[in-house]
């Protein structure tokens, strides 16, 4: 079955039921939110009755909560030991395994870091370094590294860095990869062979390990290394090739989440995931929405 969902909102006043409702709204079955603002650290306490009233309306939606995704905040860097922002960002991380384990959320996933400078070996010893503080509060969330487009010195933007990074971690149970569609074309893996890109990843770490995948489409080329995210079919990775992703037999169950610009600041999601649905892509998008 096709798991399908997008990034959704999560407020103060309603969090969990809040991100649902607006998933429910794009015809979704699951979704992915950040626990406050993307850039910022600022968050809320959990209110445990509104997760209740969410965990009850996903089982009654046919929701299942072990495909919803957390994402961490994309300012937090574990690869930059240099200052006194590696310790913020693990007690962060810390709190943010906490607070998922309150959501009853089983995945968070997160950007590896960037190195800043330091090199890509003394990144990824950071990295490890850091996930495994972390992990070792950790009973049951499991953190998905993203792979990365290659901007600046972003550590993750090939199989094999992510390969080294799982190596030293402890606990292996709760590590996974969550595959970015727009990344892996930005950092030079070709989607139109996608099945070939799976075969590579499969080789060098194990598909077991991805757990969620981000279909986003690209607005630059093959190579880029770039990260600019564009609506689905309107890019260089194009619909069918898309396609191919979100209905590839080897990632069935593996939920996939939708991370394309707003159009006119208002939300594509109901009509992308409607040209999924249907496998015809809308040549009216970016007007329909407008
Ligand atoms: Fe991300
Ligand atoms: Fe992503
Ligand atoms: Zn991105």
């Amino acid at each position: 079955m096709l798991i399908i969902g997008s990034h959704v909102g999560f407020t103060k006043d309603k969090q969990l039921l809040g991100s649902l409702e607006e998933a429910l709204s794009y015809g979704s079955n699951t979704f992915m939110f950040y626990t406050g603002a993307p850039q910022n650290t600022r968050r809320y306490d959990i209110d445990s009755n509104l997760t209740s009233l969410a965990l009850e309306k996903m089982k009654s939606e046919g929701i299942d909560i072990n495909k919803v995704i957390v994402h961490a905040p994309y300012i937090i860097n574990l690869a930059n030991d240099d200052e006194s922002k590696y310790d913020f960002s693990i007690n962060f991380l810390k709190g943010e395994v906490k607070r998922c384990e309150e959501l009853n959320i089983k995945y968070m996933v997160l950007h590896p870091g960037s190195h800043v400078g330091l090199g890509i070996e003394k990144g990824i010893e950071n990295i490890i370094y850091g996930l495994n503080l972390v992990l070792e509060e950790s009973h049951d969330v499991t953190i998905l590294l993203e792979t990365m487009a290659g901007k600046g010195s972003e550590v993750g933007s090939n199989f094999e860095e992510i390969k080294k990074i799982i190596d030293g971690v402890t606990k292996k149970d709760l590590i996974g990869v969550c595959l970015d569609t727009c990344h892996l074309n930005d950092s030079g893996y070709d989607i139109s062979n996608f099945d070939k890109v799976l075969d590579e990843f499969d080789k060098i770490i194990g598909l077991d390990y991805i757990k969620c995948v981000h279909v986003n489409d690209s607005k630059n080329v093959l190579g880029a290394r770039k990260d600019r995210h564009e609506n689905i079919g309107y890019g260089t990775i194009g619909f069918d090739n898309l396609l191919k992703v979100l209905y590839n037999n080897r990632l069935e169950d593996i939920p996939k989440i939708l991370e394309t610009p707003y159009i006119s600041d208002k939300s594509p999601y109901k009509e992308e995931i409607e040209m999924i649905k249907n496998k015809k892509f809308n040549k009216n998008l970016k007007e329909i929405v407008d």
